[in-house]
């Protein structure tokens, strides 16, 4: 799989590890490291000092980064978690659904 297939903003489902089954939106993502981290998936707490935007410090939940490999795309077509095809129009890459071909 491309480096870049997944992106930000993708709705993706996790299909590997303690949040196996659940659906979180792309808030970031580390292409060379094979990386993303998904909203609301692998929180884990952190211990953090007192700064400027968290004046206590204490714990905080915070999500970690996961394995690409963990999540899959969900297709905004058909609703199911999907790998990325893809598919070549007028010399311009597509990303496409591996269910139903609709463009993701
Ligand atoms: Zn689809």
């Amino acid at each position: 799989m491309a480096l870049t297939d997944i992106r930000k903003n993708d709705e993706v489902q996790v299909i590997a590890g303690k949040d196996r089954g659940k659906r979180g939106r792309v808030v970031n993502v580390l292409p060379q490291k094979n990386r993303v981290m998904v909203e609301g998936i692998a929180r884990a707490t952190r211990h953090t000092r007192p700064s400027k935007n968290n004046q206590q410090g204490g714990l905080v939940l915070q999500e970690q980064f996961i394995d690409l490999s963990n999540v899959l795309v969900v297709c905004r077509h058909c609703g199911k978690p999907t790998r990325i095809g893809h598919r070549t129009a007028d010399g311009v890459k597509g990303r496409i659904c591996r269910h139903c071909e609709g463009d993701l």
